[in-house]
């Protein structure tokens, strides 16, 4: 496909803001594209160059785009730096700016019949895996040849994903849901290729399967070593009482919870890698969780998930989640694997010995882990008790409580109980010590923008919104302005830490209601936990909007509590749970105390 076919396509999804417009542009784009290039199509429209795991960094900050611009362009660096700040943005510069071809670009890209897709990802395949010496320089040098062969629209689009900036209204559902009209018309096949997606973790390669194969092959898509798998979620109940009756077995695995980051291992021989729970690869940061797992487990391959927590091997504690995120780095990793201790609580075993082990029971998972672990200070199985009844789970909640853990999580021990990766089921339910002290529980909230700080707070912000994920509609919508719970420290650091991710407008699927507007909007990247009174109905919020009542949910006396940097913006509390929330809250008045 030609590259500028696509950026018109971009161009009509930049253009509308419905939702089912946007799938059957996309069903079109599906149909447009051929075998060879669907995955990268994907990849593209999600603003991306390769899957999430993959690990593809171009190492582009914008200083070195702007270099790249004027060597080609034969301007002056800081006249380019000017420019960008009087345009808004480095892509409509670049779209604007002139840049002369010259022979010498040959070598770096082809464009005898202008640029194809695959030329463009070509490129920035290269710019992406240029290391070592003179690396920046070669950068700044296949970038300038991109810019040279493209056109005016075309360098706008190269631009904003070489900077990361590439966020059309559509997201991953939606780009599903228009895979699934392009092969019957309608979204009926949403949950095949969202589980096979959910189990691949590589859209570009269902896409690639969708074309080739048709939704059969789709069904066929199977768990591999080294793609992580998304990891599956928990349900939350307004009464502990109401677990027994949510879940549908009779007996119930009552887990410790813990809080800490949770992480996949994937073992490959000796080979081991680590993904959070955004998917990325973060085998760099754990070498002590990597040597743990290779020693640990009895198997040649195998995938296990679990939670990493600070732990105190010495006297047996656990320590806060704040603790753990010291581990997040690149430099000191050895230094501080020794001062931040943790272990890895492994609750489930997703593969083994090459066999997917999801369809398996809970109780058979947990067999053959238990089978295949060794635990020692750095790698154990998580604590576990079998219930029949709530007073039990009552009892191991409360026995979890004096250890210093956060709950419980209840899974179903039914012949039914498989592993749904990326779902929130039933099988597994949370309960955690803020919900029995009569407080709320927290919602995981993605920032999107922040009004202007006034008196102690101008020139700084005042409050920043937030906004829940709703999961039907594949957009973000407003919960609530949080201004309090921040220390002095982290609201002055606030718009230094935003400021990568500032728009000029707001920020594509997001709704917004026009009183509610901010002075700065983000690119949803930030999630953030936040505690509330209680959930209300509001005129100025969006969250489950209600057009007859013209009334959305809101949070009140939303207080900031941490930074989630483990969860992406579509990891955020959804809007259906939020609903679910405020339909409990109505059962039980006591659950949100008024606060002042
Ligand atoms: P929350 O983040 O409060 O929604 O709680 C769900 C999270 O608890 C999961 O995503 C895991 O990261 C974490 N967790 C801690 N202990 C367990 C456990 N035993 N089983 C499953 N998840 C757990």
């Amino acid at each position: 496909m030609k590259f500028s076919t696509l950026v018109s396509f971009f161009e009509r999804l930049e253009e509308t803001a419905s939702q089912n417009e946007m799938t059957e542009i996309l069903a079109e784009l599906f149909g447009k594209a051929s075998e060879s290039d669907i995955d990268i199509v994907c990849y593209f429209t999600l603003g991306t160059i390769a899957p999430g795991y993959a690990k593809v960094d171009l190492g582009l900050g914008e200083k070195t785009v702007i270099a790249a611009l004027a060597r080609a362009s034969g301007r002056d660096e800081e006249a380019i730096s000017r420019w960008v700040r009087d345009r808004g943005t480095l892509s409509a510069l670049a779209a604007d700016i002139e840049i002369p071809w010259k022979e010498e670009y040959r070598d770096s890209i082809a464009v005898e019949n202008g640029l194809r897709v695959e030329d463009v990802h070509d490129a920035l395949m290269r710019i992406a895996t240029a290391s070592g010496s003179g690396s920046m320089k070669k950068k700044k040098a296949v970038l300038g040849a991109l810019l040279a062969a493209a056109d005016e629209k075309e360098r706008y689009y190269i631009t904003r994903l070489a900077t990361g900036t590439m966020r059309l209204g559509a997201g991953e559902r939606t780009l599903l849901d228009g895979m699934s009209h392009a092969v019957s018309g309608s979204k009926e096949h949403r949950p095949v290729l969202e589980h096979a997606y959910y189990t691949c973790s590589d859209i570009g390669h269902v896409a690639n399967i969708l074309k080739r194969s048709g939704i059969s092959g789709v069904k066929r898509i199977r768990v591999s070593l080294n793609r992580p798998i998304r990891p599956m979620l928990t349900q939350r109940v307004g009464e502990l009482a109401e677990i027994v009756g949510k879940i549908s077995s009779e007996r119930i695995a009552a887990e410790e919870k813990y809080d800490g980051e949770r992480i996949e291992a994937h073992k490959d021989g000796d080979a081991v890698r680590l993904f959070s729970r955004r998917l990325t690869d973060i085998t760099g940061q754990f070498p002590d969780v990597v040597e743990a797992v290779r020693s640990g487990i009895a198997a040649t391959t195998a995938i296990l998930d679990g939670e990493v927590v600070a732990y105190n091997a010495g006297g047996g504690t656990y320590q806060p989640f704040q603790q753990l995120m010291h581990r997040r780095r690149k430099y000191h990793v050895k230094e501080y694997a020794e001062t931040v201790p943790v272990r890895y609580m492994v609750f489930d075993l997703l593969y083994l010995d090459g066999n997917s082990k999801m369809c398996f029971s809970y109780p058979e998972r947990r067999a053959h882990l238990k089978e295949i672990l060794t635990p020692s200070e750095l790698l154990t199985l998580s604590g576990m008790k079998v219930c029949t009844s709530a007073e039990e789970i009552r009892d191991a909640f409360l026995s979890n409580l004096k250890r210093g853990l956060e709950g419980v999580i209840c899974k179903s021990c039914a012949t039914d109980s498989m592993y749904e990766p990326g779902n929130r089921s039933w099988q597994w339910i949370k309960w955690k010590k803020e919900y029995e002290n009569g407080l709320t529980d927290t919602l995981d909230l993605v920032i999107i923008g922040a009004t202007a700080g006034k008196g102690r707070r101008s020139g700084g912000f005042g409050s920043v919104l937030c906004a829940a994920y709703n999961e039907e509609e594949d957009v973000f919508q407003t919960v609530c302005g949080v201004g309090t719970g921040f220390s002095d420290e982290e609201l002055e650091g606030l718009p230094e830490k935003l400021e990568p991710h500032t728009l000029d407008r707001k920020p594509s699927r997001c709704q917004v209601r026009n009183r509610t507007e901010p002075e700065f909007w983000f690119s949803p990247e930030y999630v953030v936990e936040v505690l509330g009174s209680e959930i209300t109905k509001s005129p100025a919020h969006t969250c489950n909007w209600d057009e007859g009542e013209k009334r959305g949910l809101a949070l009140r006396f939303p207080r900031f509590i941490r930074w989630r940097p483990e969860k992406s913006p579509e990891q955020a509390t959804t809007a259906e749970e939020i609903a679910r929330m405020y339909r409990q809250q109505g059962n039980r008045e006591t659950r949100w105390p008024r606060r002042r």
